[in-house]
């Protein structure tokens, strides 16, 4: 602690002690009140202006520092200086000294706070900024919350000090009007209860509602002022229209679709967007073949002869070209037909909030209106914008697919997820595959120990992986292809014959003319929602990539049900979206399956958190396969049964996962996992495991010293526990 912080709580500890021991809390009570009223008004009739001002400076430190007889000091303030100039007084010093607790609050826990609980208060601050004024009234107005609770609670948050003073000078009028005028009748009151009676406690707690509904009403002028200057249409051709046929789109028309909605789904492409035609479903089809291929060539483990890999990359490309048609059926427009959405070919731009103009693939264009607009649009790869690489013709995961003759040199710029996936299965098919990294490591938002499994294996494979290498420029030297990065100040060369660029992904937003609408996009591409999903407009939606910060399939899913329901029924109550439990999966071999925090995160987040591991090589089912390497790490807070976050790095990753998943969902903890029967030999079991590793670090040791001793007393054994006479064994 710093040296100001305990001088402060000196100096606050001093004054607390000495109003203890001038028993200043038996001497502001309503009987000496009473009994000294006449000599105390006698003698403020003479020093008015001393009076008043000591009177003030005792009601601020009071206040202040939380001290109990604010009560009666308001009482006071009404005997003596009568309604108004006691209104004025209470009113300026409570403030004054409602601002002070709140400030000694702020400074001397707020940063300790802070760093123990980042994301909370981070969270609770965003409220705070957003609705803070209106839950401060409410507090104020209402008088059985504790007057120096609310301060105390109030200084944590990151309210601005002139904003806490402003609303609680104005919410404690009423409620010091009261007392003060109890004052003026001093004599007649029995207690501090009889003030406030039942009925003026319920007008309280009805005026306690006023911020609310202030709040309610301002939010909706505020609502209705983003749509100044736009003329709704009187009727709608759609309850919903949605933009972009991929995860997030289908998901959202799928929806309004169920629930009677008229919908309509505008796709300028493919149906299915990137999952189905250029993400995960080609991907994770290639990455078959690749395993199949590392299956033969070390068929030798499992007892056979391990044999060559020779095969058409052509007839891989026909397969994952087949695997797209037969999955192609649940994202038809036939099927989303049958289910009552109108699909439309076309692209679809702004006209107003509730306009959209369609240009259908076929040259017509019309406009079509809608109550609400899901935007679905996703993403495609980003180009970094180095010198040389567009005229490589570089392949991402978008033209991928369309190749024809595998390349022998394969270089993958980027070692995130996808880089990662398909670095990896062309690896395995036989290219001979360099990866270039900026940073230190792949997959850099897992923790070091868990890329380092899979850095291990990539090597295993034969990928040159060149971590902290930086690519700066492309060129063509002698017929040949080559790319210069920058290593530690060093520039390499690395010569290819193809190119992956796999840098990450940018939303696609060009097109759609949200500016039309005063909709701007955030430095990283990414439309801005709120958490209910809406853009500017409370009518206007945004879900899966194009509003991140997610990119995955389910995650977009997940924000879908958001925009369709709110989008549907947000007039009568809005969801907000929870990211609490997000799990995702990289499909490398080993996969790296996560939910939850990393031990990084954690790490930076300052919560405290303890490590279980289960290494996957003790796991029979792994052994029988072969594939005995791997761990699960599940990350708890210190001494309790909760999930935090979990890792699995191991084949099947992705599967093992969702045990964790479903756990931390319902708030199970390993104890619950470690009380299902998991069938055997399964790679499941490796959960339960996971949970016995925790459960064994967690055993009461003090209650199985006890047992041992009564085990031993039940053998006949008076007083050498086992465990000490094994120790006698291995010392002597
Ligand atoms: C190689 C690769 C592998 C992946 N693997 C996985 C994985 O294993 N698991 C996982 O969860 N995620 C994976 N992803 C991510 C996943 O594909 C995306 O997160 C998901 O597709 C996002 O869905 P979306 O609906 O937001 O966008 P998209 O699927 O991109 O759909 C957007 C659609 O909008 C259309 N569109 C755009 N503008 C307009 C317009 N103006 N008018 C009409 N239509 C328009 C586009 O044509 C497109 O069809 C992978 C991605 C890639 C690239």
């Amino acid at each position: 602690m710093n040296r100001s912080k305990l001088l402060l709580i000196l100096v606050i500890a001093a004054i607390v002690a000495v109003f203890i021991g001038l028993d200043g809390h038996k001497l502001l009570t309503l009987e000496n009140l009473q009994s000294h009223q006449a000599a105390l008004a006698q003698w403020i009739d003479r020093h008015l202006l001393v009076a008043v001002i000591g009177y003030g400076l005792i009601y601020v430190v009071v206040t202040a520092l939380s001290l109990p007889g604010a009560t009666i000091m308001t009482l006071a303030g009404g005997a003596f200086l009568g309604n108004l100039y006691g209104l004025i007084t209470v009113s300026i010093a409570s403030t004054l000294g409602a601002s002070l607790a709140f400030l000694v609050a702020r400074f001397l826990l707020r940063d300790t706070l802070r760093e123990r609980y980042k994301d909370t208060i981070a969270k609770i601050d965003r409220g705070i900024e957003k609705d803070g004024a209106f839950y401060l009234a409410t507090l104020r107005l209402v008088p059985v919350f504790p007057f120096f609770l609310i301060n105390l609670a109030m200084g944590l948050t990151g309210m601005k000090l002139r904003t806490y003073a402003l609303v609680s000078w104005i919410a404690m009028l009423p409620g010091t009007f009261v007392y003060v005028n109890a004052g003026t009748q001093l004599g007649q009151i029995q207690s501090t209860g009889d003030i406030v009676s039942a009925d003026l406690l319920l007008s309280f707690a009805l005026l306690g509602l006023f911020p609310l509904i202030a709040k309610f009403v301002v939010g909706f002028i505020r609502r209705r002022r983003v749509y100044a200057g736009w003329q709704k249409p009187e009727h709608f051709d759609y309850n919903l229209l949605v933009i972009g046929g991929g995860s997030a789109g289908l998901v959202s028309a799928y929806i309004a679709a169920a629930v009677k909605a008229k919908v309509a789904l505008i796709e300028k492409h493919k149906m299915g967007g990137d999952c189905l035609n250029t993400g995960c479903v080609p991907s994770k089809a290639l990455i078959r073949s690749a395993k199949a291929a590392d299956t033969l060539r070390h068929a030798n483990r499992y007892g056979l002869e391990s044999v060559p890999v020779k095969g058409s990359f052509r007839n891989i490309m026909n397969r994952v070209k087949d695997v797209i048609a037969k999955v192609e059926p649940h994202d038809s427009p036939e099927r989303y037909r049958k289910l009552g959405v109108d699909c439309i070919s076309g692209e679809a731009s702004f006209v107003s909030p509730w306009e959209l103009e369609v240009r259908h693939n076929d040259g017509r264009t019309e406009r079509l209106t809608a109550r609400s607009i899901i935007v679905a649009t996703g993403g495609k790869p980003a180009m970094p914008p180095i010198p040389g690489l567009e005229d490589m013709q570089p392949l991402t995961s978008e033209n991928l697919w369309e190749l024809q003759d595998q390349p022998e040199r394969l270089l993958v710029l980027g070692g995130g997820p996808i880089g990662c996936e398909l670095a990896h299965a062309f690896a395995r098919l036989g290219s001979k595959v360099t990866q270039v990294e900026r940073g230190e490591r792949l997959l850099s938002k897992e923790d070091v120990d868990v890329a380092s499994v899979v850095m291990k294996q990539f090597e295993a494979d034969g990928i040159d992986v060149r971590l902290k290498h930086s690519a700066t420029e492309f060129r063509i030297e002698e017929g040949e292809k080559v790319a210069y990065c920058d290593h530690e100040g060093e520039r390499v060369r690395i010569s290819f014959d193809q190119v992956l660029v796999a840098v990450g992904r940018a939303a696609n937003t060009s097109g759609l003319d949200l500016e039309r609408i005063g909709v701007d996009t955030l430095p990283n591409g990414t439309v801005p929602v709120e958490e209910d999903m809406s853009l500017r407009y409370p009518n206007v939606f945004a879900c899966g990539d194009v509003a991140g910060p997610y990119q995955f399939t389910h995650a977009a899913a997940h924000q879908a049900w958001y925009a369709a329901v709110n989008g549907l029924f947000g007039q009568f109550k809005r969801f907000r979206v929870d990211y609490r439990v997000m799990p995702w999966v990289t499909f490398t071999s080993p996969e790296v399956a996560r939910v939850g925090l990393s031990e990084a995160e954690a790490k930076e987040k300052g919560i405290a958190y303890e490590v279980t591991r289960y290494g996957l090589d003790d796991l029979d089912r792994a052994i029988a396969e072969s594939e005995d390497y791997g761990f699960i790490k599940v990350l708890t807070p210190p001494g309790k049964d909760k999930i935090l976050g979990a890792v699995v790095v191991g084949t099947h990753a992705g599967e093992i996962l969702a045990e964790f998943t479903l756990a931390m969902k319902h708030g199970l903890g390993l104890n619950k996992i470690l009380g299902t029967i998991h069938p055997y030999p399964t790679w499941n079991e490796s959960a339960k495991y996971a949970a016995g590793e925790w459960k064994r670090a967690h055993a009461p040791e003090g209650i199985l010293r006890l047992l041992e001793k009564l085990h031993g007393w039940r053998r006949g054994k008076k007083d050498q526990s086992r465990q000490e006479k094994r120790k006698e064994v291995t010392t002597g």
